[in-house]
C-alpha cells in the first residue's frame, strides 16, 4: 500500500467513523424524520390542507371520547401529525396535530379535560392547563398545552375568559378555549391551521417543563384511548380508532 491509499483508507475509516457517531447519537431523530416522509404523513397533511373537503372522512369530532380514555379530543379535525412524528430534521414532535380543515378563527377547541388554566402575560397562541392529578398515575401532576390558538400575525384567538396573563383559571372539560389559527411564533410566516396538543411532564415542584423536549411530554395514546405514538401508528389508517 502506497502512502496515498494509506491516506484514502484513512479518509474512509473517519468518514464511517463519523457516520457511526451520528447515528448512535441521532439515529432515531434521523429515521423518524425518513419515516415521517416515507409513510407519507407530510403528503397526507399536504393533501388534507389543499382539499379538506375531500377527506372529511379522515377527520374526528371535537369532543370525541373514547370509552375508558380520560381525556376529550380538543378540537376537530384530521391527526395529521402524531407523537415522535419528525417533520423538522433532528426534531420529534411533542404532540398531536390536529388540522381542522376551516379557515383560521372557525374551529372551536375545547378543554380536554378538568384543570386550571394558565396563559402567561406574553402567550398570544398558546394556553397551559394543570391537572392536579393525572387521570392515569394520580400521584403526579401533567399538564396539557395548547397553540396555534391565533391568526398569521398572532392576534389572539383565545376566549376573552382568557386573556394574556391568566394565571391558574379553573377550566371543566368541554369548556370553550379558543379557534384553530395559523401563527407560527414568527409574524406574517404562517403554518397550517390546526391545533397543536401535548402532555407535558411536571418538574415535581409545580411547574411545567420545556415543551419542545419530548422527554418532557408524556405519549398522549392512553389519554384519548387510541394509538396516537408514531411508533406504532398504522400508516395506512387516516383516522384512528378507540383501542379495545
Ligand atoms: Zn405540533
Amino acid at each position: 500500500m502506497n502512502n496515498k491509499q494509506k491516506i484514502l483508507l484513512g479518509m474512509i475509516a473517519l468518514v464511517l467513523l463519523a457516520v457511526t457517531a451520528f447515528g448512535l447519537v441521532f439515529g432515531k431523530k434521523v429515521l423518524a424524520y425518513l419515516r415521517t416522509w416515507s409513510e407519507g404523513r407530510n403528503k397526507a397533511v399536504i393533501d388534507y390542507i389543499r382539499d379538506p373537503e375531500a377527506h372529511r372522512d379522515w377527520e374526528l369530532p371535537a369532543l370525541h371520547q373514547c370509552a375508558d380514555a380520560p381525556f376529550a379530543l380538543p378540537t376537530s379535525g384530521f391527526i395529521g401529525y402524531f407523537y415522535g412524528d419528525s417533520f423538522t430534521p433532528l426534531k420529534l414532535h411533542t404532540g398531536l396535530d390536529i388540522f381542522g380543515g376551516n379557515p383560521v378563527g372557525v374551529t372551536p377547541i375545547y378543554a380536554p379535560y378538568d384543570g386550571f388554566l394558565t396563559r402567561e402575560s406574553d402567550w398570544k397562541s398558546s394556553v397551559i392547563i394543570r391537572i392536579p392529578k393525572d387521570p392515569l398515575d394520580p400521584d403526579r401532576q401533567i399538564w396539557v398545552y395548547m397553540t396555534h390558538l391565533a391568526d398569521v400575525d398572532g392576534n389572539p384567538l383565545i376566549d376573552d375568559a382568557f386573556p394574556a396573563g391568566t394565571q391558574e383559571k379553573p377550566v371543566k372539560k368541554g369548556d370553550l378555549i379558543g379557534y384553530q389559527g395559523n401563527y407560527s411564533g414568527y409574524p406574517g410566516s404562517p403554518t397550517g391551521i390546526h391545533l397543536h396538543i401535548s402532555i407535558v411532564k411536571d418538574d415535581g415542584e409545580g411547574h411545567y417543563l420545556n415543551e419542545l423536549q419530548i422527554g418532557n411530554t408524556i405519549d398522549p395514546s392512553a389519554y384519548f384511548g387510541m394509538q396516537l405514538n408514531t411508533d406504532r401508528v398504522d400508516k395506512n389508517v387516516k383516522k384512528p380508532v378507540c383501542l379495545p
